[in-house]
């Protein structure tokens, strides 16, 4: 299974899935995008996958199935109403022969899902886990969120996390503010800096690594507490407050 991003808007990234000329797209927000690149290679549209009803992630959906024959698959209580295959907690849906798990995470928007393969070892997560943040909670609670994190983090660790912005290095900026000494999250800050200042994408990133530098998974750390408390004006922040806390203080960061 080949995987690939096609960049679209300004730092969006369409996931395209190839096998054997056939495709499948995650969050196709803009149709064109898809459709040259599947002109350009020949290849056929089978499916696309949507993570949430944003129109920067369904945008193109129509546009794309009046030209294609394909399989449209969304969550069941979205907004959007060009879901065909609705999708909810653990359904098991077959793309290119691979078998893919459907996560509830609401906390983003309500809707909100994630694909993951756990032979693939591939997690399509949208706008609920970036590398180095997570999504803003538009439409759910903080708790929802934390609940949604907390259970992609229980993937494995060697999971590759697809999602779809190229937020890394604002997400790293904002991530070395709450812990500072931090030496894996500093050092990897400093190796996207690098990336991005040549213009490559800082994605896929893993389970592992977002483990260790991510602080919207890494609310139980001191570090994090500490830095935290006054803003949030709790002393002793549990690990939702504590999350909460970051979660605001970035937004009005
Ligand atoms: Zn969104």
């Amino acid at each position: 299974m080949n995987i690939l991003p096609l960049p679209a808007f300004t730092d969006n990234y369409i996931w395209l899935i190839e096998e054997n000329g056939k495709a499948t797209v995650v969050d196709p927000g803009d149709a064109k995008v898809v459709d040259n690149y599947l002109k350009e290679n020949g290849l056929k549209l089978e499916n696309i996958l949507i993570t949430h009803h944003h129109y920067d992630h369904t945008g193109g959906v129509e546009q794309l199935k009046e030209s294609y024959e394909c399989n449209v698959y969304g969550p069941y209580d979205s907004p959007f109403k060009g879901v065909e295959r609705k999708l909810k907690e653990n359904d098991e849906i077959t793309i290119h022969g691979c078998s893919f798990k459907i996560i509830e995470v609401p906390g983003h928007t309500l809707d909100h899902i994630a694909y993951y393969s756990a032979e693939q070892d591939v997690l399509f997560c949208g706008d609920t886990l970036f590398s180095g943040g997570c999504g803003r909670i538009f439409e759910g609670t903080p708790s929802q969120m934390f609940e949604s994190l907390s259970k992609l983090s229980t993937l494995d660790l060697t999971t590759k996390v697809y999602c779809t912005h190229e937020y890394t290095q604002s997400n790293l900026n904002f991530a070395v503010k709450v812990e500072p000494h931090n030496n894996i999250l500093v050092e990897y800050k400093n190796k996207i800096d690098e990336k991005r200042l040549k213009n490559e994408i800082s994605l896929p990133t893993n389970l592992k690594l977002e483990k260790d530098i991510n602080p919207f998974l890494r609310s139980h750390v001191l570090e994090i507490k500490e830095n935290i408390k006054d803003f949030a004006k709790i002393n002793y922040p549990t690990d939702l407050e504590t999350f909460t806390a970051v979660r605001s203080l970035k937004d009005n960061s």
